[in-house]
């Protein structure tokens, strides 16, 4: 029988936790947590994502500071806004909602962001610092996905990991995450040989690639536990993950469900990023 990882269980217990890490904060410094936000356009699923995050800012005690540009926003408008954020005292964190539109040069906005206000972890010094397993702010969604494995007392030493995904965002942290702490890991990707062997490998396995039940029963390990980082829709218009959950449930260990696995850590992640910059500054 299965287990069920429950993201939605595990995000409230750490939520808690940040809000009472959150208060203590503001009884030495005089001052709440802060994260700046910055979207740049009407990006319809950004402001969702943006909304959700302040929302969540709320809800834990920490200062929201939400800064919105026009589609139109100039590269020198979008630099002068986030250089302001770097300098003010009172943002622990700053978050540039991506993609940003095509004419602004991305790489250029990010890199103004310093190490320690990088709470998406995305910037070269902090996925420098995760690869040589130094103290760093760590992508959101593979931190929380560790974070579920921790608490369920899922064993990761010299266990066999295979992370399908090796995008910067999920799938490279994800596997350097797990290499630190002590997986075997193999990173498949849409040039692979030999997917299906490769998989059926894997004492644990996540799925970020981004397609409907792309894994199939015939590609897990009977007791694997099984992680789907995917966001898609069916044809009906249904949330679903990468992992083809009612086929291959029945051959896990544990497995997280889309909705309600990885999904509501991914904020919840972005939100203890914050507090842990903040802590720092003191
Ligand atoms: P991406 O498109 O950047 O990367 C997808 C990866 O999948 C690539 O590395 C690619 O090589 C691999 N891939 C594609 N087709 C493949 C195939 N046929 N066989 C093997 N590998 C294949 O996507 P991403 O940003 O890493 O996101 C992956 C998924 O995770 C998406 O569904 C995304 O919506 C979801 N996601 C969820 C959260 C969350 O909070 N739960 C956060 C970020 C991303």
């Amino acid at each position: 029988m299965y287990k069920l990882i429950d993201g939605k269980a595990h995000s409230a217990r750490l939520r808690g936790e940040i809000k009472l890490r959150a208060e203590k904060f503001t009884e030495k410094s005089g001052r709440k947590i802060g994260l700046a936000v910055v979207l740049v356009g009407d990006n319809p699923a950004s402001q969702v994502y943006v909304r959700n995050k302040i929302k969540a800012c709320e809800e834990t005690g920490i200062k929201s500071f939400a800064n919105f540009l026009p589609e139109s926003a100039t590269q020198a408008q979008v630099e002068e806004l986030v250089k302001s954020l770097v300098n003010d005292a009172n943002v622990d964190g700053i978050l540039v909602q991506l993609p940003l539109p095509a004419h602004l040069d991305e790489k250029a906005i990010m890199s103004l962001i310093p190490v320690e206000k990088d709470v998406d972890g995305f910037s070269e010094q902090n996925m420098g610092r995760l690869c040589l397993n130094e103290k760093c702010l760590v992508a959101c969604t593979p931190n929380g996905v560790m974070q579920m494995l921790r608490a369920e007392g899922i064993e990761i030493r010299g266990k066999n990991a295979v992370v399908i995904g090796r995008s910067n965002i999920v799938g490279k942290p994800m596997a350097m995450l797990l290499l630190n702490a002590d997986a075997t890991v193999t990173v498949c990707h849409s040039k692979t040989a030999n997917l299906k062997e490769i998989c059926r490998s894997a004492d644990i396995l996540v799925a970020a690639i981004g397609r409907a039940k792309f894994v199939t029963a015939d590609m897990v390990k009977d007791g694997a536990v099984v992680v789907d980082v995917g966001i898609n829709r069916n044809s009906e218009g249904k949330l679903c993950g990468d992992v083809d959950f009612e086929d291959v449930k029945c051959r896990c260990s544990y497995i997280t469900p889309v909705p309600g696995g990885v999904g509501p850590m991914t904020i919840t992640m972005l939100l203890y990023n914050t507090v842990c910059a903040a802590e720092r500054s003191l």
